[in-house]
């Protein structure tokens, strides 16, 4: 593929890069792995020139920044926001500036630690713990199955490390079932996209934030959950409308130019109600719709239903609102719609994204600068486990189910087809339910926290106490998740490793090595080369040396696809390039920096068509009553915190920008009529269980609603446990409960 065409800035980043190249050139981690038993413990890699600088993506949140970390003596002594990177243009947040203290945390794990039978997690050697994880698993599945054994992944490790694990434990281990922690903030947007557009496919990029004339937010706090976008929408010259929908007066909803508080789950009602009045003010793209969609006629008629007197008594928003919403879509030239947690953590997340999606087809806003329905990722690689992590769809968004699929995949890896498995993995909450009814007995969990993080707490806690054997691989031994395990493995984090993230625009970038992980603490990857070599399955990864020789694989794996990667060459294109976007197929032109799906029209589906896709909607499956009057919202507190804290909260910097206690939002007429005084002591019940908290009396909440921020660890002692039908993505944003004062 030709390289980018250069500009000023661009050429100084390409000599930088050069220098980089040069200044990295040689064995990076790849010695440390090739030699089963000596895995080159205790050795510092000698790879980085002293007082050099080098460049790497942010690894908290899906924005994807690209942050300047600062060598000495071959380590990172400091980081800075790029400012030549396109994504975040010389910016970062707190939890960017701060990346580098949670590796310098005392209480790094550093050993692997086996429980022993008087209970007590001990320190053992790699291969007493290989041999404990080989020995019990296999055990498991010669008594239960292979299925018994399942794993449970994440989106904060490199897309190199997800895709070797996926197909790890699928191909060499022989597991069915395996899942992300995606599954909590992306699986609505990713059923979304597949249903309506034939692939997991977001379609923006974030320079719209900056070329729309319209720009609506739906359950998003941008300033607060993703800061560094929302810089990207200030830089908007075209005096945007900027609309935040979302029952609670967020950080951007004071920001915006219009803020429709509506009723807590009822967007669905509102987004078919907007296209009712779309349709009666004939502020529809019928040219578009007709040449690039199908279903748009019974959609019309079933939105029909929704006149304006209806949804305005169903969602709490004026029918002035509505139609001064509408207006807004329907007569501004560019119109982009953006949605995150608010809309995918809900009992019908799925639907109400492609009501979304619905409204960007019908007025033409899609293909097109400044337009798209896009979603924003949590998670910096949520997109890379989407397309590669081999869990719920097989390698590069192709299907278990499919006999072809899986010849493919076969053939591209040379393995025998009858290593993958014919069926689709359990969802995450299946998984944890597997454990309820002994279909699942040994459970691989792999950087996330599903103790502090899983809907209703106390039920995933005491099943995971219920495993036969339960294995956590992290940066620390104390998550409230790895105080449950048999078995702790000390990994590595980001900084400490290489490979490439993509982020919420399709934007690979790389993650480099900059410092050394302590003690014995190994990378990923090296763990999974280590589990392969024990497991006796060794074999089939030999060409899985290095991130970088996955990566290669990877873009096999995605040639043609739509996700295709193949003609990126190499990491160094992707720092020359400032990340490249997908796809990039072989032999393509050049790629613009930031470039954005369907411009011509034609969509991944078998006609190339998008659909239009609907449903009544549902109530809550759990509304507020006469004991428990409170809609609970939760969602993001601050830019300062990155879900359970197990990083951010390691950090003294971040911890003073954010309460170190539980706080609880409440509304000033609540507050009054319960006789509770702001920074008061609270105690919040649910059905689930309580907690207390300090009253914080704000009119940002509704009266009837309260907010709970997701980073403390009682959080999920209260939130009810409903899933998409779709999607199996839980509803973390609505439940209900009392509020008593202590
Ligand atoms: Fe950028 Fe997100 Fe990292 Fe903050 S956490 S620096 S917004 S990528």
């Amino acid at each position: 593929m030709p390289m980018p065409n250069p500009s000023p800035l661009r050429q100084r980043v390409r000599q930088r890069a050069a220098q980089l190249v040069r200044a990295w050139d040689g064995p990076m981690t790849r010695d440390l792995v090739q030699r089963p038993g000596a895995f080159g413990l205790g050795r510092v890699p000698e790879r980085l020139t002293p007082d050099a600088t080098t460049q790497l993506t942010c690894g908290y949140c899906s924005t994807g920044c690209s942050l300047t970390a600062h060598l000495r003596e071959g380590s990172a002594v400091n980081l800075s926001a790029d400012p030549l990177y396109p994504v975040n243009l010389g910016m970062a947040c707190p939890k960017g500036w701060e990346a580098l203290a949670p590796l310098d945390a005392p209480d790094r794990a550093t050993r692997p630690l086996l429980r022993g039978p008087d209970g007590v997690l001990r320190p053992v050697d790699w291969d007493t713990a290989m041999g404990a994880f080989v020995g019990r698993f296999k055990a498991i599945q010669a008594a239960h199955g292979l299925a018994s054994v399942a794993f449970i992944s994440t989106g904060q490790i490199v897309t190199e490390e997800m895709a070797f694990l996926g197909a790890l434990a699928k191909f060499g281990m022989g597991m069915v079932h395996g899942d992300g922690n995606t599954r909590q903030c992306m699986a609505t947007a990713a059923s979304a996209y597949k249903h309506s557009f034939g692939f997991d496919a977001p379609p923006g990029c974030y320079a719209d934030f900056e070329e729309s004339d319209a720009i609506i937010l739906l359950g998003s706090n941008l300033c607060i959950a993703h800061p560094i976008m929302w810089q990207r929408v200030l830089r908007n010259r075209r005096s945007p409308e900027i609309v935040v929908i979302d029952p609670r007066r967020t950080e951007t909803a004071q920001c915006a130019t219009q803020h429709v508080a509506l009723a807590p789950k009822s967007d669905l009602t509102l987004l078919f109600g907007l296209a009712h009045l779309l349709v009666r003010a004939g502020w529809v793209k019928r040219d578009y719709i007709a040449a690039h969609t199908t279903g748009f006629a019974a959609f019309e008629e079933f939105v029909g239903a929704y006149a304006p007197e209806r949804v305005s008594r169903e969602t709490g928003v004026s029918v002035a609102e509505l139609e001064r919403l509408a207006h807004t879509i329907g007569t501004r030239e560019r119109v982009s719609f953006w949605w995150t947690m608010g809309i995918n953590q809900s009992h019908e997340g799925v639907r109400t994204a492609q009501a979304i999606i619905n409204l960007a087809l019908m007025t033409g806003n899609i293909g097109r600068p400044g337009t798209g329905a896009n979603s924003i990722t949590g998670q910096c690689n949520a997109m890379g486990s989407r397309l590669f992590s081999n869990t719920v769809s097989l390698f590069g968004g192709r299907s278990f189910t499919d006999p072809a699929d899986r010849a493919d995949v076969a053939r591209i890896l040379e393995i025998e087809e009858a290593r993958i498995p014919t069926e689709n993995s359990l969802a995450y909450d299946q998984i944890l339910a597997g454990i309820d009814d002994g279909t699942i007995r040994g459970l691989w969990i792999i950087a996330t926290n599903p103790a502090h993080s899983w809907i209703h707490q106390s039920e995933a806690r005491a099943r995971l106490r219920k495993l036969d054997f339960l294995v956590v691989q992290d940066l620390y031994a104390d998550t409230e998740t790895a105080r449950e395990a048999h078995l702790v493995l000390p990994a590595a984090g980001w900084g400490e490793k290489d490979g490439t993230f993509i982020n919420s625009e399709r934007r690979l970038g790389v993650v480099r090595k900059i410092r050394r992980a302590p003690g014995e603490a190994l990378a990923d990857f090296h763990i999974f080369q280590l589990v392969a070599h024990h497991w006796g399955c060794g074999d089939l990864f030999r060409a899985w040396r290095s991130p970088a020789d996955v990566f290669e694989i990877m873009k096999r794996l995605s040639a043609g696809r739509p996700c295709d990667l193949s003609g990126i060459h190499d990491y160094a294109q992707l720092d020359l390039a400032g990340g490249l976007q997908w796809p990039v197929p072989e032999g393509a032109s050049a790629p613009a920096a930031e470039r954005r799906l369907f411009a011509d029209g034609v969509f991944y589906t078998p006609d190339g068509r998008a659909r239009f896709v609907c449903e009544e909607s549902r109530p809550a499956p759990e509304m507020p009553d006469a004991d428990f009057p409170f809609w609970l919202l939760s969602g993001r507190g601050t830019s300062a915190q990155w879900h359970t804290q197990t990083r951010t909260g390691r950090s003294a910097v971040l911890r003073k920008l954010h309460p170190a206690t539980t706080y609880l939002e409440l509304n000033p007429t609540d507050a009054r009529r319960l006789g509770i005084a702001d920074a008061q002591e609270i105690r919040v019940i649910s059905r689930r269980g309580r907690l207390t908290a300090t009253a914080c009396v704000t009119a940002a909440v509704a009266p009837g609603q309260v907010f709970l921020p997701m980073h403390y660890a009682e959080t999920n002692r209260l939130t009810f446990p409903a899933f998409d039908p779709h999607s199996r993505q839980p509803s973390y944003k609505a439940g209900a409960v009392r509020i008593e004062a202590i």
